[in-house]
């Protein structure tokens, strides 16, 4: 368990993050019940997790494999919704299948075909790279479509929207403009409820707000400085 100091501290951030949320829907003329807000826990241990549940949150993210199965199963029981936000392995995809709800990182049709013929139907996101470079997920764009496609005629994933990461170093509004078009001429036109839009962080989820984000990924601005991150 965490001390008192702790939770009172991760009380103060997750508030102050709540009431950044709801001053950025404002300006944008959103509502916040738009927004969901996914706490990302990882590096993080399961009685972190535990007091945010206490605290109303709902929706956790985690990005590696190991550890998210290990909290996963821990908390089992808990009112959590468990979202798979990091780079997936294909052979490790069935696997997270078991305890991940959302996978917002569907990023190539090998990982598709790992998750397909599963009983258990895992609600999915395609991960959208906007930065060009190698290494960092996501599909380019140009090969979206064919992407969508072989989602929807995956029975066990749900197509549910888009996922992306703005790059580093760049201006993040007009990235997530970019993911905001692509949902609309390609997503949209071929699976019309897969509306959700899975952007914004610590650092640029009022400009995610802004662009139409229905999904907040806040890792830090809640938690703190990871642990053993850097
Ligand atoms: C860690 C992580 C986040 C959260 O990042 P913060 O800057 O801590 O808010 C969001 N999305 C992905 C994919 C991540 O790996």
């Amino acid at each position: 368990m965490s001390g008192d100091a702790e939770q009172t501290e991760l009380a103060r951030r997750l508030a102050a993050v709540r009431a950044g949320i709801a001053d950025a829907a404002a300006a944008a003329s959103r509502r916040p019940e738009e927004l969901t807000l996914i706490a990302v826990t990882k590096f993080h241990p399961a009685s972190l997790v535990r007091d945010l549940v206490a605290l109303g949150v709902h929706d956790v993210g985690e990005n590696r494999h190991q550890e998210a199965q290990a909290k996963a199963a821990e908390l089992e029981g808990l009112p959590i919704t468990w979202h798979f936000i990091g780079q997936l392995q294909s052979k490790k995809a069935r696997q997270v299948a078991r305890y991940a709800d959302v996978i917002h990182s569907i990023d190539r049709a090998g990982l598709v075909d790992a998750l397909a013929g599963q009983e258990r139907v895992v609600d999915a996101l395609i991960q959208v790279d906007l930065s060009g470079e190698p290494g960092r997920g996501g599909v380019a764009p140009e090969e979206l479509d064919a992407l969508v496609e072989h989602v929807l005629a995956t029975p066990s994933l749900r197509l549910r929207g888009l996922m992306a990461v703005a790059p580093l170093g760049g201006l993040p509004r007009p990235a997530f403009a970019r993911v905001r078009d692509l949902s609309e001429r390609v997503v949209l036109p071929a699976a019309p409820g897969a509306t959700w839009l899975s952007i914004g962080m610590s650092h640029d989820y009022p400009d995610a707000i802004a662009e139409g984000a229905t999904h907040l990924r806040i890792g830090t601005a809640i938690t703190g400085n990871r642990p053993d991150a850097g």
